[in-house]
């Protein structure tokens, strides 16, 4: 190979080596050469593999793409510069003016904004419903609407969407059936095996895990689609870095991990939380006084999520005393990360609706989610204990 030996410019290459590195290197490249115009031509072609600049691809988002696509029953999904960026490449290189799609009336925060304010600007029409019923669902639908996008456990009140009627309606009139499965993870649920056409994810939160990165995926069933997609985040430089992609291999090593301990956690907070006299209610799937519980169970059986949301019995005064004695815990509006996180939606993710939207959603200024991290689980659930106590003056 002509560059083993070096350029001009570089002269010093890497030593040869008998062995071979355990860990993927780290390839910050941005360019790659080649041996002549024949050998570019076979690459462009196909019929051998490499890289000739880093928009268009690079190892180290190529070895998180097999890794994701390994979870997810995926092939050839698309490494992309943040979760953001996955939703923008499914809701812009996918559909055109004209188009209508039907969103679920929970989806996270910015994908409801890029829906209401960029797609109608590109004349793409939005409607929103509830992704629990497939009634309103059906009858948000128009001839046009070419795509149905949901996350399968909402933010922040945990509902569960009804795939298995969505897919079913997405089959018979010919929509796509897209799911954000950043929440839920392949760990609990593979969208594809659901009858999903695209899968979405942020892969920030829990399959990085360390809150140091920020990468999305995309992965569509059909390689059409899973095409189109790719060349769109190409075209658009919507691509990954390759340090994060390298951070991200190494959070994905340990996801299985992470997950199985947070949701076992999770499980044992929500219990902890439901039975305390300053909690008004909890909210958690797979606890048998949710709303949802029947479809929680039948969609991620016994893996569940690492996700609780909660009431305090009290006011703004009593959120901020929460969050003040909640010692030890970070009040930091993310999810997915090896620590408990805190958050409240009526200041955050919540904050631009009125206070009527929000207690229509049956969120109050005492609600707080809580992404569940890795903390021994007595002691978390001993400072959750005592920060109730002293905010709500019950214990
Ligand atoms: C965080 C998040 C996103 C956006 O991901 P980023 O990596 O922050 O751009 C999309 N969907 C869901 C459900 C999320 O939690």
């Amino acid at each position: 190979m002509r560059n083993s030996r070096g350029s001009l410019i570089r002269p010093y290459p890497l030593p040869g080596s008998a062995s071979r590195p355990v860990v993927t290197p780290l390839s910050p490249s941005v360019v790659y050469a080649s041996d002549t115009p024949d050998a570019l031509d076979d690459q462009y072609e196909g019929r051998v593999q490499g890289f000739t600049y880093s928009r268009e691809g690079h190892p180290n988002a190529q070895v998180v793409g097999a890794h994701v696509d390994a979870l997810e029953g995926a092939q050839g999904g698309v490494v992309i510069g943040s979760g953001m960026a996955a939703v923008g490449a499914v809701l812009m290189g996918l559909l055109k003016t004209g188009d209508h799609v039907v969103g679920g009336n929970q989806l996270y925060g910015r994908s409801l904004r890029m829906m209401k304010e960029d797609l109608p600007r590109l004349g793409i029409g939005v409607t929103f419903a509830d992704p629990g019923d497939v009634a309103a669902i059906r009858a948000a639908m128009r001839p046009e609407t070419k795509m149905i996008l949901v996350e399968v456990v909402s933010n922040p009140t945990l509902r569960v969407a009804d795939i298995a009627g969505l897919a079913a309606l997405a089959k018979e009139t010919g929509a796509l059936l897209v799911v954000d499965n950043t929440f839920t993870t392949p760990r609990a649920f593979r969208p594809f095996d659901h009858g999903a056409d695209i899968v979405i994810h942020s892969i920030t939160k829990l399959l990085s895990g360390h809150s140091d990165v920020m990468l999305g995926y995309v992965a569509a069933r059909d390689p059409a689609l899973a095409q189109r997609l790719m060349v769109f985040s190409v075209t658009m430089g919507l691509t990954a870095s390759p340090f994060d992609c390298w951070l991200a291999e190494r959070g994905l090593l340990t996801f299985p991990l992470r997950f199985d301990r947070a949701q076992a956690t999770a499980a044992q907070l929500a219990d902890a939380l439901a039975g305390l006299p300053g909690v008004r209610r909890v909210l958690y799937p797979m606890r048998t006084d949710h709303p949802d519980h029947a479809l929680a169970t039948a969609l991620l059986g016994d893996q569940g999520c690492n996700m609780v949301s909660f009431e305090l019995d009290g006011d703004r005064a009593a959120a901020n005393a929460f969050t003040r004695a909640a010692e030890g815990l970070s009040f930091a509006p993310t999810l997915g990360d090896v620590g408990t996180t805190l958050s409240h939606p009526a200041s955050s993710s919540h904050r631009a609706l009125t206070v009527q939207d929000r207690a229509a959603l049956g969120i109050s200024e005492g609600f707080f989610r809580v992404s569940v991290g890795l903390e021994d689980p007595d002691a978390l659930i001993g400072v959750m204990t005592r920060a109730v106590a002293e905010a709500t003056g019950k214990g």
